[in-house]
Formats: structure tokens, sequence, C-alpha cells
């Protein structure tokens, strides 16, 4: 049974009037954030705690840590948080109950099998200490499994289990031994912001000013988040796992029995005293509390109700046999904060000043302390030291309703170890947004996906009757539609929506300046485009952009539509007076149109002059197209000529009329992302989250290319730095000598056997018949012509790295 630990910290102190920062929820997140801002040099900072620390999941967590994430900058972190608990146990004086037993995670299916051949692929590039054991060497690491069951076990040294309780002291009281303070029966129950952007936040004891706040309320995350007017994604959800009596099959081991996953029957255990531990995801999640989580909710539990995962305990029974007759201690039935997407929602909140949030950290244990040093990092240096893509709040904008998060936390719930393959897409939360083409691209039998909530097209199928995809690792069903859309592309014309690209404007007298100064590369003159990196000020990628210069004082920045919100934080951060700026994404969709017969096709719908001449690579155009006002502009991302047309959403559906009718006798076809993602990498390119992002700078990943060196601009600096002493890292195209599979990402580099590298995305190139790869190798092995292997589901084949775009490769087709 959980133990709850309490301990009177305000002493009769009084509450401070003005802290640097102060840290809302005492929960292991927040206590972790406290001592990562003393430990980094904010002293200052002080957390308010509404109850005892742990009152909301963190006291009757189960306790397993391990490092396995589906993001490897996740698994680092995690990997980190593991790594940190002896420091906080000998700095605190406060034992964590740490036990590192090694953990396992047994595959009973060749789906498994192959996942966690992925995964182990992830730990050879970083470094990360996991082997695969036969099922009989997992048989004498933990007697109580059948290995009957099993194909495969992947073992990681470096998981186990721990205290949470203690654990979530420790990281307090190590806080607090590096000069923070922490005051518990002291609940926010109201924050204003002054006018200098600073925040009064009310407690019974109290009021306290802090430049900055941190929303780390757990189970009340939702509601601290409405005392500043936001509403927040996430939902608690009700979670079992039972603690059986004393079995003699686990004294009788005379150790540790190591912590454990099996994803097929869905269950993970470890050793609790001289029992075992046994919890499950149950298929059919029960969202708690979905109107808000009561405030008077405190150590409490909530009514075991064992009916709902007794399918899954059977299946765990058959695997673990001795726990079938094992006397039931005590279940456990408690809440815990999810995220839309299984990962928490950290960082400044768009549109917000001196507003942090830390939540929906469903895995405390195992992420606390990489969201504790991620955060910290943020706020004191300005950016996280990795790429945090993958826990960043802003990857989430107003699509993501409390309705949309509770539907979207439920189904990372049920899925929590569920396989998703790389050709999969969720069935939940969909047509959150669409565009008016949806019923229209439906019936032509697309294949949809959603990216920052809004649906687009992956691929077409023959009709709507045909329109699905077999999930798989290897090459999908889609293979033979892609190739075909491609074709049209490459020999005639197609079309794409593009209301999924991101779209920013900018306005007044001094806009080119301030452009000129965020971004690293050209700023373009009236009706021109140019591509540029945007970087931090430590020289790392944050954008990737094209800019169009609509007029001397009015701009418009296209980019990555999952950054839209993140990149909206990033302007408004600074922004000049005198400057407005909008997030205008929503506000304009449109068709790219691609090909060779594109300019045909454009000349019958446009009475403007369209040819070579007259309308060039990198122009744009505000003018009517299919008798409706749009934007053109001459670029495109499929590597052939290329036209990108934007609309005012309510004028999309007459374009795409006009469109077809143009097109009909020039053998138009519609395309999906799948064909532009494959037709991008046969030219080369990189796409923002996989190649371009933050972990790179514009050195390592070839975007120095676009950098206008004759200004200054954020990151010059550091970038000037990179180029005169070099890199270790650099991005490469890679041909791979492979059949029936592709790379999908995060697959290990190797050269001779030592991993050099990793897989940033890839695919099958249909126009050149390549299987294909980018990724970043250590720049010695960067070379044309170096000779290489990629790991594959555990095979390894040869890769080669080219000299440059496998198709097309010096754009006389796009510019022609
Ligand atoms: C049954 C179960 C098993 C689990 N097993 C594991 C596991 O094995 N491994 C793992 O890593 N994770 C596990 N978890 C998840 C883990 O418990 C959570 O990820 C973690 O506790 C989240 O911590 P937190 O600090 O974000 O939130 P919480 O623990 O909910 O803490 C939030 C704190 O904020 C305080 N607070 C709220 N509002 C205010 C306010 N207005 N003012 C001041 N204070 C406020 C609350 O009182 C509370 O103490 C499990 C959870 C459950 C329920």
């Amino acid at each position: 049974m959980p133990t709850i630990q309490t301990e009177e910290t305000t002493g009769g102190k009084k509450l401070p009037s003005h802290a640097k920062v102060v840290v809302v929820g005492g929960g292991v997140v927040g206590c972790s954030i406290l001592f990562h801002l003393a430990k980094f040099g904010w002293k200052d900072a002080v957390l308010l705690e509404r109850d005892e620390l742990t009152s909301g999941s963190s006291w009757h967590a189960a306790g397993g840590i391990h490092t396995i994430s589906s993001d490897p900058n996740i698994s680092r972190l995690q990997s980190y948080t593991i790594n940190l608990y002896k420091e906080i146990e000998e700095l605190s004086g406060q034992s964590v109950g740490l036990h590192q037993t090694g953990g396992f995670y047994a595959a009973s299916t060749k789906e498994w099998y192959d996942y966690l051949k992925g995964e182990r692929s992830k730990a050879r590039y970083m470094g990360l200490d996991q082997e695969f054991i036969s099922p009989k060497e997992l048989a004498e690491r933990h007697p109580l499994i059948d290995p009957d069951h099993y194909h495969a076990v992947l073992w990681d040294a470096q998981d186990g289990h721990l205290d949470p309780s203690g654990t979530t002291y420790a990281f307090a009281k190590a806080a607090k031994a590096h000069g923070a303070q922490y005051f518990t029966h002291c609940g926010a129950t109201g924050m204003t912001q002054r006018p200098d952007g600073s925040w009064d936040i009310v407690t019974p004891k109290g009021t306290i000013n802090a430049e900055h706040v941190v929303n780390c309320g757990g189970l009340w995350a939702r509601e601290v988040g409405h005392m500043a007017g936001i509403q927040l994604p996430v939902q608690p959800m009700e979670h079992h796992y039972l603690i059986t009596e004393r079995m003699d099959e686990v004294v009788n081991f005379g150790q540790q029995l190591p912590h454990g996953i099996d994803f097929e029957a869905n269950v993970y255990c470890r050793q609790e005293g001289q029992g075992m531990l046994l919890g499950t995801y149950e298929a059919q999640a029960t969202p708690w509390k979905v109107g808000g989580t009561p405030w008077d909710f405190g150590h409490e539990l909530l009514p075991p109700d064992l009916d709902r995962v007794a399918d899954r305990l059977e299946t765990a029974f058959e695997r673990l046999p001795a726990m079938a007759n094992a006397g039931i201690k005590d279940v456990i039935n408690g809440p815990f904060t999810f995220g839309p997407d299984g990962n928490p929602l950290i960082g400044p909140v768009p549109g917000m000043k001196n507003y942090w949030v830390a939540v929906g950290v469903m895995a405390g244990f195992c992420q606390g302390g990489g969201v504790g040093l991620t955060l910290a990092e943020w706020m004191i240096d300005g950016e996280p030291s990795i790429d945090v893509w993958a826990m960043d709040v802003a990857r989430f904008g107003e699509f993501a309703t409390p309705d949309w998060g509770t539907i979207k936390s439920s189904e990372n719930y049920e899925r929590r170890f569920v396989m998703t393959f790389p050709n999969e897409t969720l069935p939940k939360g969909r047509k959150q947004k669409t565009t008016a083409l949806y019923d229209r691209m439906i019936g032509k039998g697309a294949v949809m996906d959603q990216g920052f909530g809004l649906e687009h097209v992956l691929w077409f199928a023959d009709g709507p009757e045909d329109a699905h995809e077999v999930p798989s690792f290897e090459r999908n069903r889609s293979h033979d539609y892609v190739a075909r859309e491609i074709k049209a592309v490459r020999e005639a014309v197609g079309g794409i929506e593009i209301a999924n690209f991101a779209k920013h404007e900018f306005k007044g007298e001094g806009v080119r300046e301030y452009l000129n100064h965020i971004l690293a590369g050209f700023v373009p003159k009236p009706g021109r485009l140019a591509l540029t990196p945007m970087l931090t000020p430590k020289g790392k990628l944050y954008g990737d952009l094209t800019v169009a210069c609509l007029a001397e004082d009015h701009f418009m920045l296209f980019g990555s539509g999952a950054m839209q919100e993140a990149h909206r934080r990033w302007f408004e951060k600074d922004l000049p007076a005198g400057i407005s700026y909008t997030n205008v994404s929503d506000d304009w969709h449109g068709i790219a149109l691609s090909g060779p017969k594109s300019r045909e096709l454009l000349a019958r719908i446009t009475r403007d002059d369209v040819s070579a001449e007259a309308f060039k690579f990198r122009d744009l155009r505000q003018t009517f197209v299919g008798g409706v006002p749009v934007i053109i502009n001459r670029i495109s991302f499929s590597g052939e000529l290329g036209y990108e047309i934007y609309c005012k959403p309510q004028y999309l559906m007459r374009l795409a009329d006009a469109i077809e009718e143009a097109g009909a006798d020039l053998v138009y076809r519609w395309y999906g992302a799948r064909a532009l993602l494959s037709m991008r990498l046969e030219k080369g390119w990189g796409v923002w989250t996989m190649e371009y992002r933050p972990d790179f700078d514009a050195v390592e990943s070839g975007m120095d290319v676009f950098i206008n060196w004759k200004k200054d601009f954020v990151g010059k600096e550091a970038t000037l730095k990179a180029r005169d002493e070099g890199v270790s890292q650099k991005l490469v195209t890679m041909t791979i000598d492979v059949e029936g599979i592709d790379v999908a990402h995060d697959e290990a580099i190797l050269k001779d056997g030592e991993p050099v590298g990793y897989v940033s995305s890839g695919g099958y190139a249909h126009h050149v018949g390549k299987s294909m790869a980018m990724g970043y190798v250590a720049a010695e092995f960067a070379d044309p012509g170096t000779k290489l292997q990629v790991e594959i589901l555990g095979n390894f084949y040869d890769a080669l790295v080219l000299a440059g775009p496998a198709y097309d490769a010096n754009g006389a087709n796009m510019r022609s």
C-alpha cells in the first residue's frame, strides 16, 4: 500500500511577498522543477502545495522506472531521470527507495519482436545499455515468468522501481538544500498578471508576486490553468494495479525480481516487498472527473473495479502462473493525468507572458527529472539543451479543446501498450478541423491523417471502399498507389492541398529590419520569395521558412504547420512596437500544383502571364486564379516546376473546381503527403521535426547555404563558430540496398558495426526506384561515396552517402 509522508515545512515561516518564480504543485514534477531551478542558480524559487507534498497522483504511483519511450529525446531524459536519483538521495538525505533491478520488455508476437528491434536500434546510437536475452535467460532472471510465451526479450539494466513518496520528498529537500523554499497547506487560489508581466498568486497565507509562474498542478492542472484563463487538453484517467500477499516464489528467489512489461498481455509488473505488483491499461479507458478535479480530493484512492481489468489479469496469470494462486493484498485504483498523445505538455504557453506549464506528465517517476531539467534550462537559458518538441505545450493549439483532450487522452491511455505502426493513423478525435475539400477527397478514396488538428490526405486508394491501410513495418499497401501519384506529378501535373502549411503575417514599418534580425537568410524584395533558416541565440535551428515579400511593409512567412504555435510564441516574444504579427494559418488554404504541365494548367485558369520569363522561380503574385483572389508562390516541395496557390478558405472549392476542369485533358491527379515526402527525399530535402530541429545547427544540417553572412542575425556568433571550427556531425542522404522494407525514423547508422549516427527520416523514392534515408552521422563519415550500414528491424543493410539529389540534381526542372 502506498505510504503517505508528511512534513510541516512552513514552521511558522512567513510566505515571502516576492519570488523570481513560483511553482504551483508539490508532486514529483513540481518538486523536480524546484530542485533544478535552485541547482542551476534560481534560488529565489518558491513552491506552493495546497496539501502535503505528493497529494495528487504522486503518492500512489506504482514507482516503476524505465527508459523506453517512442521519442528518443524523451528516452534520453528518462535515462537522465534514473541517473539523478542517487544525487538527490545523497543531497537530501532522503531515501528514494531505489531498486535498480534491471527491466525486461517481453515480445510474444513477431510484431512486438520487430518493435523491440527498433528500440534496440535506437538505444544503440543513443548509447543506452539495452540487449536482447532469450526467454530462457529471462526465466533465470525472473522465475515467475513462463518463458514459453515469448519470442524474445529486451533487457535494460537501468530499469527498476522506487518509492514514489520518498522520491518526491527527496527532490523537495534537495531543492531546499540548494536554497529554494516550499510551503505546504498553501494552495494557489487565484492568480492575476500585473502590467509588467509578473504574477500575483493568491494563497491562504498571503499573496506572493513572482516574475514567472509554473503550473505543475498534476490532477488539478486544468483548474490551475483556469486561474490564468487557459484551457489545457489534459485528462486524469483511472488506473488499477494490484499487490499480492507474500509469495514463496518471490521470497525463495533470494534477490529482487526485475521490473517488466509484456506489451501484448498489456501488463507491467515488479516485486513489491515479498509479493508482486501488477498493473494494466484496460481496453476501455475511464476518464476521471471530466468536468474538473474537486479541490477536496486529497490522499484518496478510488473504488476498485476489478471487472474492468479481469480479462487482462487472466492473460497475465497465464504468463506469470504463480500469481494465479497468490492472495491479493491490495487493489489500487488511482487517477493520473494524461495528455492527448501521452507525452507531457511543458514550456511557455503561447500567447502568455511568463506562464509555464509542466502538466500531463503520465510517467512522472520516469520523466520527472528530465522535465525538471528541461524546464529549468528553458527558463534560465532561454532554450532547452536538447529538442523537446515531443513535450512542447505548443504542439497543441486552439483545436485542442477540453473535449478533444479527453477523447485523445483516453485513446492514449488505451493504447499505452498497443503497437502503433509507422504507417498507422490513430482513429479518435478526427475531423476536428477540415477544409472545404474534405468530402471531395474522401469521395476520391483519400486515406487521411491529421496534423495540428487538421485533416490532410496521405494517399488515394481506388475509391472510398478501397481506402484503408494495413498497419505494417514493411512496405504497405499504399506503395503502388503512391507510385501512381508520383508518376502523375513527375510526368504531367498533380495537386495537393496546402492548408496544413503554417502562414505567419507581419505588417508595419521596420518589418524588414525585424525579419533580417530574426531570420538568418535573405529577406526578399517585393514580389519575391526566399528560403531561410531561423536560429536560436545558440545557433540551433528553430525554423525552416519561406519568406514572401508582399510589399515593403508586408510579409508572409510559410513554414511547418505543426510548429505554428511554437513560432507564434517565438515571434511574439520580442516583437518590436509598430509591427503587427498574426498567425494566419487558418485564413489561407490552397492547392500546390506540381509537374511539367503545371504551367500549362495554371495558364488556362488565370489571365496573368505565367510564362517562364514573366513568372520566374521564387516570384510571388497576388492575383486571380479560377476566378478567385489568390497569392501564388512559384516554388515546389516536389522538386518539379510548381506553384503554391493560396486562397481564403471560402474560395477553395471554386479553385479546386477550376483546377480539375482545366486539368482533365492534362491527366491532372490529386496526390497526398506520402507522395510529396517521397519526392522530396529524392531531392535530398529535409523536413521540420525530422531533419530540421533544434538538436542541430545550420552547418550540421546544411541549411547554412541559405545564410546571408553579410548581416547580423540571431544565432550568428554560434553559427560562425560552427562554420569556422567545423562540426562533429552532418546531415547526409543515402540510398539503402534493401528490398521490401524501408526505414521509418530513428534507426541506427553504423560504420564497420559501430554506431555513427541515426536516421532522421526515409522511405521509398519511387521515381528513382530506391530505398532512401536521411540522417545525421559523425562528420568523418559524411563524405559522398562513404559506405555505411543502416539497421532495419535487426538486420544491417549497406547504405551509400550521396553527393547530391538523386533526382534532378541541378534543379533544372524546378526552375524551368
Ligand atoms: C495507479 C498509478 C500507478 C502509476 N505508476 C507509475 C509508475 O510506475 N511509474 C511512473 O513513472 N509513474 C506512474 N504513475 C504516474 C505518476 O504518479 C504521475 O506521473 C505523477 O505523479 C505526476 O506528478 P505531478 O507532479 O505531475 O502531479 P501530481 O502528483 O498530481 O501532483 C500535483 C500536486 O499539485 C498540487 N496542487 C494542485 N493544485 C494546486 C494549487 N492550486 N496550489 C498548490 N498546489 C496544488 C496537488 O495537491 C498535488 O500535490 C502512476 C499513477 C497511478 C495513478
